[in-house]
């Protein structure tokens, strides 16, 4: 799969760089402080960095809010009543959707629940739901809500999957193997598409595939795999997805969600929504007459009028991805992803200091490997932080690192490395 000899030394990942053909995105982006120093920064799947061209795009709506204003609704081509659809084509090849079936929207969380009104009616026979066990607090919370919105007990509908004693990860065959025996019970499969915590990629085709074959829906978080992973959401047959743009998306802190809707449901009137006036039909929206009708596809799901200034910050950094290419970074990605797991296993390999949980399988995982520290607990990432990695801690005992493609180098990984091993001198 990854043929390349790797090696622990700097002009080795010198090299590397000087034939990687995405290394010049790398300047396109500001990268933050530690001590005054530029950070090693693999924390992009907890909140992307700020491209420079931010500023620019911003720049641009803050000037036409000050000259239009109202008048910005409907002015020239920018014409804010439209904003929305700027999005769709960079959305779409990253989500590897239709345009319709995708909409920039509201905030995850929220989207995750506005999806739930419409894709889970659960029926006295049919109300299972499937969650792998551990998801982020904010699924968890979706979840249990939304179950007792309903009436029901989450304890006699939440099927939490959990991976095999002595493993840190679930097989594909065992979560089929759950929808299978769930059957007629099972209403719907919620997951993440790349777990949070383990970094797991789920294979959604399979899993899509298997809740179907018991008529059961299928949709996907997908905060950790979009922008990181390449997604087939459309041809996977996935029902709903949504995610978050400010993680490996790089749109900034808190930016704006969207959702993923397959073309099956873009003429549903008669799914139940809880609807605003800019999910209803364009063109008869500002008659603001009784009566919703929804519009098209994912805009149908749509409450309030777009956030301009927020979706100008998206499209800078959409900007870039369509540019570099989703297929592209992935490339990268696994090389620079297989660099990082190359060296720690080359350096810390029996010291008992750490492991890596994330499947070593390119195809299950996208650019974040979790350690689990065994050794040294959090002084273990406090000392790293010191010495200006900038990763994440996760309690109880996990680091989560995630070398991006995009504005990562094969010289930040050697950079790690170098610091890793006097770090293991500590804690061994
Ligand atoms: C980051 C993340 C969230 C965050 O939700 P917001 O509504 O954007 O605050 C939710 N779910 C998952 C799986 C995440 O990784």
């Amino acid at each position: 799969m990854n043929p390349i000899k790797y090696q622990f030394s700097e002009s080795f990942a010198a090299e590397m760089d000087a034939k990687d053909s995405l290394s010049h995105f790398r300047s396109r982006f500001y990268f933050p402080k530690v001590k005054g120093k530029e950070a090693i920064y693999f924390c992009g799947n907890s909140l992307g960095i700020q491209p420079k061209s931010v500023k620019d795009y911003l720049e641009k709506e803050l000037n036409n809010w000050a000259d239009l204003a109202v008048d910005g609704h409907f002015h020239g081509e920018d014409a804010w009543y439209h904003v929305r659809k700027k999005s769709k084509p960079a959305l779409a090849a990253i989500l590897g959707a239709q345009e319709h079936e995708v909409v920039a929207m509201n905030n995850l969380s929220v989207n995750l629940h506005l999806l739930m009104v419409s894709f889970y009616q659960p029926t006295k026979e049919r109300k299972k739901i499937i969650v792998e066990a551990g998801a982020f607090p904010s699924d968890q919370y979706m979840l249990e809500t939304q179950i007792k919105f309903h009436g029901l007990d989450p304890a006699d509908v939440l099927v939490e999957l959990s991976p095999r004693s002595g493993e840190f990860t679930l097989r594909t065959e065992d979560i089929i193997a759950e929808i299978q025996k769930q059957g007629d019970s099972l209403a719907l499969v919620n997951m993440a598409g790349l777990q949070y915590y383990t970094g797991q990629l789920f294979d959604m085709k399979a899993i899509t595939q298997a809740a179907h074959s018991v008529g059961a829906l299928a949709g996907f978080d997908l905060a950790h795999a979009a922008g990181n992973a390449v997604l087939k959401l459309h041809d996977w047959d996935v029902d709903f997805a949504t995610w978050c743009s400010y993680k490996y998306l790089n749109s900034g802190p808190g930016n704006v969600s969207g959702i993923y809707v397959h073309e099956r449901f873009a003429e549903r009137p008669d799914l139940p929504r809880f609807a605003g006036w800019w999910g209803h039909d364009e063109g008869e929206r500002f008659k603001m007459e009784k009566g919703f009708v929804p519009m098209y596809g994912a805009d149908g799901w749509q409450l309030a009028n777009s956030n301009v200034l927020a979706l100008a910050a998206h499209q800078a950094s959409l900007d870039i991805f369509e540019e570099a290419g989703m297929e592209n970074l992935r490339l990268k990605s696994e090389k620079l992803t297989g660099y990082l797991e190359f060296l720690i296993g080359e350096i810390s390999g029996e010291s008992g200091v750490l492991e890596i949980i994330t499947p070593n399988n390119p195809a299950e995982r996208g650019c974040q490997l979790s350690l689990l520290i065994h050794h040294g607990g959090k002084e273990v990432f406090d000392e790293w932080y010191n010495q200006g990695v900038v990763g994440d801690w996760r309690n109880p005992n996990v680091i989560r690192l995630a070398p991006t493609p995009l504005y990562n180098s094969y010289l930040d990984v050697f950079r790690f490395a170098k610091i890793l091993e006097q770090s293991l001198k500590k804690f061994a």
